[in-house]
């Protein structure tokens, strides 16, 4: 898989989740903690789905075996906490547009962590930022540049490019 076979997969896992979360925040007949928690356990399967992911092709960019990334235990706790905040900071107004933008968000971060341990792992010392088909100015200006593994660079919401390791 190419550097941007790899990118656009990681987006399709976003995107799958936000139609999965607003499908599911608009029919389903759970509510409060029911709804956040069963959104929290389905974003951490997405999430994992994207660590997996990050790390086989990392590993197989730079030829190496996966690292067996997983995701602390803790991570539908966390998630479900994180949905509980949506809802409590939007009861009035529609939490959609915010559910969808944590559901969008989460794995493509979950994705750059994960490439990001496994660079780690193998010494990798720089990165690249792989932009998405539609990007920012901020991320043009970013994908111009190398960076320290270590230094992830703040992404934007929406934001779905991706950090590839910058070997020849
Ligand atoms: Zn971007």
């Amino acid at each position: 898989m190419t550097p941007e076979g790899y990118r656009a997969t990681q987006a399709q896992y976003a995107q799958r989740a936000e139609q999965t979360v607003l499908l599911a925040a608009a029919s389903s007949t759970l509510s409060g903690f029911a709804l956040a928690s069963s959104l929290g356990i389905y974003l951490s399967t997405v999430n994992e789905a994207a660590t997996q992911l990050a790390d086989v092709w990392t590993s197989a960019f730079l030829r190496v075996a996966p690292v067996g990334l997983a995701l602390p235990r803790t991570e539908p706790d966390r998630l479900t906490e994180v949905v509980i905040s949506v809802l409590e900071q939007s009861p009035r107004l529609d939490p959609l547009p915010r559910l969808a933008r944590l559901a969008r968000t989460e794995p493509v971060v979950a994705g750059r962590m994960a490439s990001q341990q496994v660079m780690q792992a193998h010494n990798v010392e720089r990165m690249r930022w792989l932009l998405d088909p539609d990007p920012c100015p901020t991320c043009v200006a970013l994908s111009k540049e190398t960076y320290p593994v270590d230094q992830l660079p703040e992404s934007h919401p929406h934001c779905e490019c991706t950090t590839i390791p910058d070997i020849d």
